[in-house]
């Protein structure tokens, strides 16, 4: 099945399922914007929550704060935002359709990637094991052309967004040929900047009314409480907070679900050290990162790490992890060294001392700030792409599983009684009512218990129990486990002992340490 219909059922599952539907649905839905239904909100808390414990349970120096939405409008003055917050649209006027020049431009550079990648595979096919690709790649008329042409195109590219000059942006678009795929055409508008901030009103009377924004990003709410934190909790440097909440973009485009949209939630850490220290800290929270990611059980081979080459001004390094989507290698969290730059701009704005006094040194110094910032929509869908399948079986039936880790499916256990009476469904109840305390249990009595399994399996519950006849008599039950659907007949008394370490958040963090 092609990626892009792989991912359009995906989708429709998690409509299906209880998982992510349409914001304001009955009113066809609001751009951008979802909500997460009975099932996604229970992954969503246990993805929230694995990344809350891997920062604030595992690290003693690490603390985490909840700061408010609304913060005052000079922190989004003195963090660049109202100024530099701002991406380049152009507009197709056949088509009436927005876009943003940079992604145009970057969906043609990736372009000349695919076609080389695949020169590359023709070769590898043709001449199997004698391959050798570097020297193909240096050496192939054909290849050598296309990266010549990426390599200038990327150069130029990079160039015009530093500015950035917009009519450099615009002319790359119509020297490349870049047609509008909706329309076809190349009947472009002139490049403009497009603030993302959302901004609204505070105060009663309109004259008074302040303007204020709803923020982009979590990161300010932890500089602006970088004082605050360190004195009140005696935090020694380096030291980190973490924050998990809602940001808010104004997107030009909004694509692909939930990977981009206009209200979404993020799970920031800025970490303080000492100046010069911060690269060391960079490529230490760059590993520590990915193997948060890697613990799932997703492959290795399906994250990579891309190195910013171009930096915002106030940065040192930047990288991204990336995660394989059905839609190709997409950015899920983002890791920057941030030196400086936003406690000493807003020393500047609000006119007090940031400092930090080393006791040992009796030095004052601005911290520098490594930040690690990840999006809880994009890893959840992440998973969700990861743990896709219609998998065939061998009686030629096709099941729909959600292979979710364990420890962050929605239901842990569901409990099902053969047939609704002869006191089963009661037995049924104990079950649940003895390990509801410990994990999440679900009761399901309608359809057959192949059906009822079929349910499950769609919303990616590890476990499933049957309660028969013979649980009246011998208080054992069929345990069903998703992945493989072996059954095994296991007492009651020992379910939790079975699963509890398995579901747990815990079974995940141990394996960080
Ligand atoms: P992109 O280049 O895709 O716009 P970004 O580099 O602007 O992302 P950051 O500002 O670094 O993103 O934000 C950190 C993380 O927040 C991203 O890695 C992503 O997971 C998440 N994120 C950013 N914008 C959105 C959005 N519009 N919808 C969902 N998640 C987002």
């Amino acid at each position: 099945m092609a990626q892009e219909d792989v991912f359009k059922k995906i989708v429709s599952h998690c409509k299906e399922y209880g998982f992510v539907f349409p914001s304001s649905d009955i009113y066809d839905g609001l751009a951008a914007v979802y909500d997460y239904g009975q099932n996604g909100v229970e992954l969503k808390n246990n993805i929230k929550e694995y990344w809350w414990k891997s920062m604030v349970l595992l690290h003693e120096n690490i603390v985490g704060i909840d700061s408010a939405i609304f913060m005052h409008p000079t922190i989004w003055k003195a963090s660049g935002h109202v100024d530099a917050f701002n991406d380049p649209l152009i507009d197709n006027r056949d088509s009436k359709k927005r876009y943003r020049a940079d992604n145009l431009i970057e969906d043609q550079i990736a372009k000349y990637d695919e076609k080389i990648d695949k020169e590359v595979a023709k070769a590898r096919k043709r001449f199997g094991d004698a391959f050798d690709e570097s020297q193909f790649r240096q050496t192939n008329a054909r290849v050598m052309e296309y990266q010549q042409k990426r390599d200038a195109l990327h150069e130029r590219y990079t160039r015009a967004m530093q500015g950035p000059d917009l009519a450099e942006l615009k002319q790359i678009i119509i020297d490349e040929e870049i047609v509008d795929p909706i329309s076809g055409t190349k009947n472009w508008t002139d490049v403009r900047q497009f603030n993302l901030m959302f901004s609204t009103e505070m105060g009663a009377s309109a004259d008074g009314a302040m303007k204020v924004y709803l923020r982009p990003e979590t990161a300010q709410g932890i500089f602006v409480n970088y004082l605050n934190v360190q004195k009140t909790g005696r935090m020694k440097v380096p030291f980190g907070i973490a924050q998990i909440g809602k940001a808010f973009r104004n997107e030009i485009v909004a694509r692909q679900f939930i990977f981009r949209m206009r209200e979404f939630e993020q799970m920031e850490m800025q970490f303080f050290v000492k100046p010069g220290t911060e690269l060391d800290w960079f490529a230490n929270w760059k590993q520590t990162r990915m193997k948060w990611h890697q613990t799932l059980g997703f492959g290795a081979e399906n994250y990579r790490f891309h190195d910013h080459e171009k930096l915002a001004h106030y940065a040192n390094a930047a990288t991204d992890i990336e995660f394989r989507m059905p839609f190709g290698f997409k950015e899920v969290e983002g890791i920057h060294s941030r030196t400086n730059f936003d406690l000493s701009q807003h020393e500047k704005y609000c006119g007090k001392q940031i400092k930090y006094f080393d006791p040992q040194t009796n030095e004052s110094y601005t911290p520098y700030v490594i930040e690690t910032s990840i999006g809880v929509d994009r890893m959840f869908l992440s998973v969700m792409c990861h743990s896709y399948e219609e998998e065939k079986l061998d009686n030629g039936e096709t099941r729909t599983v959600l292979h979710l880790p364990a420890a962050l499916a929605p239901v842990k256990l569901a409990v099902l009684p053969l047939v609704k009476k002869d006191g089963l469904p009661e037995k049924a109840r104990e079950i649940i009512d003895a390990l509801k305390f410990h994990f999440n249990c679900q009761y399901d009595e309608k359809d057959t218990i192949g059906k009822r399994y079929r349910r499950q399996d769609a919303i990616g519950t590890p476990y499933c129990v049957t309660v028969d006849y013979d649980s009246l008599k011998d208080n054992t039950v069929t345990l069903r486990h998703r992945d493989t659907m072996a059954q095994e007949r296991v007492n009651i008394a020992d379910l939790n002992g079975i699963i509890e370490d398995k579901v747990s958040i815990a079974s995940l963090l141990k394996q960080l340490q």
